[in-house]
């Protein structure tokens, strides 16, 4: 269907990830190449749910920016937004399964092309037309693609989208656990809707309690949304009026690859064109049922994009 543009700012990555968990890669018998980045997942969360959007970010002029690029385009995301670089080669992670289910990354980003994005390459034009601009905080890390990321955002706003945020914790990718937290929330008063997991709010307040108090310490006056996600239990949600948890769904888990980027990109396709929800918390929990839904049947299947659900799939989940 139709609908107002979701625009997806950041990386998107190729994950080289071992067939077999408890082994390192190079112990593992065969490795999948398995396409990746928080924001291209949101993106294509969005279009196989039915909705618009676009992708804005810089890829390899390599044979994995091509493909990244082609996969995308299969899955109905504009790609107006993506530029590629002549110099600099796509980002890779190497992933290790570790036998207790976690996940462990070793990346080539040294730098890759992602982190080389520059504001005078953003596509002011379509940035404009966006009614959401999402965004992760990995491009935050490093120049240039720090100051085009907080100009898109700029961009965005004036225009007049709302602002949606998962700070995407990766680590490893961070100097520093202190820079990590600084620059998360540098930019945390921009947002209207932010989306934290249970170990994101943990590290951000320093708390080891996952509890409305805690998560209301990270409150701020323009925020419009505030969830909490839970795994498997779901999540909570905050806003300025309501509060609550919507419970999540018990399915078949085989990998959790992507679940809160299904997460967010179904909460943004439904209330992209309807800000109403927002202030209403009946048609809120039923939104966040929804997500609970998407992010629930990403788990069922290995890897995040081919696991994305399409809207059939949710309503079958919802309604057995
Ligand atoms: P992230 O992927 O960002 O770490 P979560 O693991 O909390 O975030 O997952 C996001 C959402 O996906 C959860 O709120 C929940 O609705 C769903 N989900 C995640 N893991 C499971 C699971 N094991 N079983 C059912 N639903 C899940």
């Amino acid at each position: 269907g139709a609908g107002g543009l979701i625009l997806s700012f950041g990386e998107m990555l190729i994950d080289f990830v071992p067939t077999v968990s408890g082994v390192s890669l190079a112990e593992a018998p065969g490795f999948l190449k398995a396409p990746g980045g928080a924001p291209a997942n949101v993106a294509i969360a969005v279009t196989r749910l039915g909705g618009r959007s676009a992708f804005v970010g810089k890829l390899g002029d390599d044979e994995f920016g091509h493909m990244l690029a082609g996969i995308l385009k299969e899955n109905g995301v504009r790609g107006d937004g993506i530029t590629f670089d002549v110099g600099a080669r796509t980002a890779l992670a190497f992933v290790t399964l570790r036998a207790d289910g976690e996940r462990e990354f070793m990346f080539y980003r040294n730098p890759s092309a992602d982190m080389l994005l520059k504001p005078e390459e953003l596509n002011l034009e379509l940035i404009r037309s966006a009614k959401v601009f999402h965004y992760g905080s990995i491009s935050l890390i490093v120049e240039p693609c720090r100051s085009a990321h907080l100009r898109a955002m700029e961009v965005a706003k004036e225009a007049g989208a709302l602002l949606s945020y998962d700070p995407n914790l990766r680590l490893p990718l961070w100097p520093s656990a202190e820079e990590a937290r600084e620059q998360i929330m540098s930019i945390w008063e921009k947002a209207e809707v932010i989306k934290v997991s249970d170990v994101e709010l943990e590290f951000l307040t320093g708390s080891d309690k996952v509890d409305d108090e805690t998560a209301l310490s990270l409150w701020h006056p323009g925020l419009k949304l505030f969830l909490v996600t839970l795994g498997e239990k779901g999540c909570r949600y905050y806003t300025k009026n309501f509060h609550g948890a919507v419970e999540g769904f018990h399915v078949k888990t085989v990998d959790t690859t992507g679940a809160g980027d299904s997460f967010v990109g179904a909460l943004l396709c439904k209330i992209v064109d309807d800000q109403s929800v927002l202030e209403d918390e009946a048609r809120l929990r039923e939104v966040l049922k929804f997500a609970n839904a998407c992010g629930a049947i990403t788990t069922t299947k290995k890897g995040a994009i081919p696991a994305l659900p399409a809207e059939a799939d949710v309503l079958s989940l919802l309604h057995g």
